[in-house]
């Protein structure tokens, strides 16, 4: 069975975990031990994993996910989640001299009215470019309703693109619902990645319809960029489940080598896997 790479995983184990309604939807247990096993039965050999937020919107201290890495025996890689503020930018650069294993960074747009091109992050991308480590952003839907669309929208990246040619840029949840966008923005930018995590969650009355138009809107993006290796494969577990994210890329309108390095080659470039 061809090995599979989830680039974007979320765990806590922690009752504020404001990802559980999404596990609740999903009927997930939303645990190390479930989601090591259900990494198993769909032959995902790796994971990415990311702070998920908590009640009050932060997110889990980075020093949670090392340690849920390190439990992981190996199967788990830690993102380090920064927020868009001196202090904590600081911080994760500081605790990622510390840690050989952290594989990228994330920073959660539209949730703070911050754009990725704000100067408090370029000490960051300054350390990303010098440790050739990708920088995933959240863009798209803001998991909540006070989060601010203007700030989530994936064109916005094109400016630091534009500044930051030697950044590498991973783009989550293809800007879900500005599909084409991302499709523009990966076309354009050599170093721009877009990941297609967290796009299906269970429970919906649509979801076989909506699924198809995905696959179709992806298919679309993938054509327009004349390929598909700079899109990776991700779950956003507990938002979305292996098996119905496995069967997004089963839809994609793309041939075998495009499916295969989206599953696994794409990630392995993009984070040095
Ligand atoms: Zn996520």
């Amino acid at each position: 069975m061809p090995v599979t790479i989830d680039a974007h995983v979320h765990l806590s184990e922690n009752p504020q975990d404001q990802l559980i309604p999404y596990a609740t939807l999903n009927g997930l247990r939303y645990d190390l031990e479930e989601l090591l096993g259900l990494m198993e039965s769909n032959a995902i050999s790796r994971g990415l994993l990311l702070s998920p937020p908590l009640r009050g919107g932060i997110p889990l201290p980075n020093e949670k996910v090392l340690e849920l890495c390190r439990r992981s025996e190996g199967v788990l890689s830690p993102i380090f989640t920064v927020e868009p503020n001196a202090q904590d930018v600081g911080r994760a650069v500081e605790l990622a001299r510390r840690s050989s294993e952290v594989r990228g960074f994330k920073v959660r747009l539209g949730y703070l009215r911050v754009f990725a091109d704000d100067g408090v992050l370029d000490p960051l991308y300054s350390y990303a470019e010098a440790e050739d480590l990708p920088v995933m952003f959240h863009t798209g839907d803001t998991a909540t309703p006070n989060g601010s669309l203007e700030h989530a929208h994936p064109l916005t990246i094109d400016r630091l693109a534009n500044v930051r040619p030697g950044l590498r840029i991973v783009i989550c949840h293809f800007g879900n619902p500005w599909i084409q966008d991302v499709g523009e923005l990966v076309y354009k930018h050599p170093n721009v990645y877009a990941d297609i995590s967290g796009l299906v969650v269970g429970g919906s009355k649509y979801l076989e319809g909506y699924m198809d138009s995905l696959a179709d809107q992806l298919t679309r993006a993938i054509y327009y960029a004349g390929g598909a290796e700079k899109v990776v494969f991700g779950t956003d577990y507990p938002v979305s489940t292996p098996k119905l994210s496995l069967e997004l890329v089963r839809r994609l309108r793309v041939d075998e080598a495009d499916r295969s390095a989206i599953l696994s080659g794409n990630a392995k470039r993009v984070f040095n896997l």
